[in-house]
């Protein structure tokens, strides 16, 4: 199912659940603005190349639309919508004052340059810069960019406006980032996972974990997890996909990674056929890559016992169904990965106050977030009787909804 219509779907039946009106639903799903740019630059030969840019601003009825910019080659202006709603329930369930937005260039950022990329991101940003602002829309990194991207954009912002470093977050430290940022999707699904195990009476040691992809988010996952004497068995990125039963040596797989941009030919593990890691036998799957990749063809295979959706959109509604029928628990994106943009609520924060907090504070306050966060879930899961998807997005409609209410949104 197309990433727009399995994110619409899972809205309109959490508006079911809560009762809201066809009219109110409308209005929560159509998005405040649509914004569609031509992007031409020169290529570092002088040829010239035109990209085509997108940030949708999907609702701001609680605060500064809020999400990241991806460049990728499937960034199409479905998903880019399905993206950016999804960080309207996002911010709602963190209950971070913040709206909903998402943007992203179709492009492949392996093929291009540094400077391409810089040339490209500027370009980008002088199309947009009169769109976003500290309390309109503030973009991040997401899949294909980096604090790096941010520091571009921040510089072209400030061009046209002075300097504002709250325009962006997940920016570099020295340019008002802040600590923990870079490890903090990763981190939030670290502390996601614990309060999940922990109503099983469980905890991360001894558990096996799989997670499919290695970027940002799932690599600091693997971390965290493999320090806290969790037992990652599987991984996978684009380059391929490796196996260890035993548990991969991640310290020494990341000096790998780096080495060889890929976990690909890793000695400490086996290599696996890459379709084949969703299914692997293991308690814990850690989708951390592309949306859809769970899907009525393989949900009937997977074997995990627990799936933490560090990834947006992992699983197809479809495949909802057939794993809600095995019994599998599914901790779903718009909350397990909620750390990321959390501790881009912290850095706008230290941004406008001018302060800058600790490690130690951002990663405390961030575990604080996490763990109320998984409590709210729940209180709507007994409330609506209903499974954690739904009890994250009743509680994320159901903010909003009351937002716009307030607001007046029928004036
Ligand atoms: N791109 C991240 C997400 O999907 C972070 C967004 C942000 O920090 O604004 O949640």
């Amino acid at each position: 199912m197309n990433a727009l219509a399995a994110t619409s779907r899972n809205f309109r039946q959490a508006s079911r659940l809560l009762g809201l009106d066809s009219k109110l639903q409308k209005c929560l799903l159509i998005p405040f603005r649509e914004i569609k740019v031509e992007c031409t630059t020169p290529k570092d030969d002088g040829t010239l190349v035109t990209y085509v840019g997108f940030r949708v601003q999907h609702d701001n009825a609680r605060g500064p639309m809020k999400g990241g910019i991806r460049y990728h080659p499937e960034v199409e202006p479905d998903e880019v919508n399905a993206l950016a709603q999804l960080m309207t329930w996002k911010t709602a369930v963190a209950n971070i004052p913040y709206g909903g937005a998402k943007g992203g260039i179709g492009c492949n950022p392996g093929d291009l340059s540094i400077s391409e990329l810089e040339r490209l991101t500027r370009v980008f940003t002088q199309k947009i810069h009169d769109l976003i602002g500290i309390h309109t829309d503030v973009p991040a990194p997401d899949m294909g960019t980096n604090a790096q991207t941010m520091a571009w954009i921040l510089d072209e912002y400030s061009k046209f406006h002075g300097y504002s470093p709250a325009v962006v977050t997940g920016k570099p430290i020295d340019l008002g980032g802040s600590l923990g940022r870079d490890a903090a999707t990763g981190r939030g699904v670290l502390f996601a996972t614990e309060a999940l195990l922990n109503e099983y009476g469980k905890s991360i040691a001894g558990q096996r974990f799989v997670v499919q992809g290695f970027g940002n988010v799932g690599s600091w996952a693997a971390q965290l997890i493999s320090e806290q004497g969790g037992k990652v068995i599987a991984v996978s990125d684009i380059t391929g996909a490796i196996k260890n039963s035993q548990g991969i040596d991640i310290p020494n797989l990341l000096k790998h990674v780096k080495e060889s941009h890929g976990v690909k030919g890793f000695s400490g593990a086996d290599s696996i056929d890459p379709n084949s890691v969703l299914v692997e036998d293991c308690d814990i799957l850690i989708p951390a890559a592309l949306g859809g990749v769970i899907n009525r063809d393989n949900a009937k295979d997977i074997k995990a016992k627990f799936i933490i959706e560090a990834a947006n959109h992992p699983t197809d509604p479809e495949a909802d169904e057939i794993l809600a029928k095995k019994g599998v628990v599914i901790l779903p994106d718009i909350y397990a990965n909620s750390g990321g943009v959390t501790v881009s609520y912290f850095e706008w924060v230290q941004n406008i106050q001018g302060f800058m907090w600790d490690e130690e504070k951002v990663n405390t306050e961030l575990k604080t977030y996490m763990t109320r966060g998984l409590k709210d879930v729940k209180e709507m899961c007994n409330t609506h009787n209903c499974d954690l998807r739904m009890g994250a997005f009743t509680l994320g409609v159901n903010r909003v909804a009351r937002a716009t209410v307030l607001r007046g949104w029928e004036a």
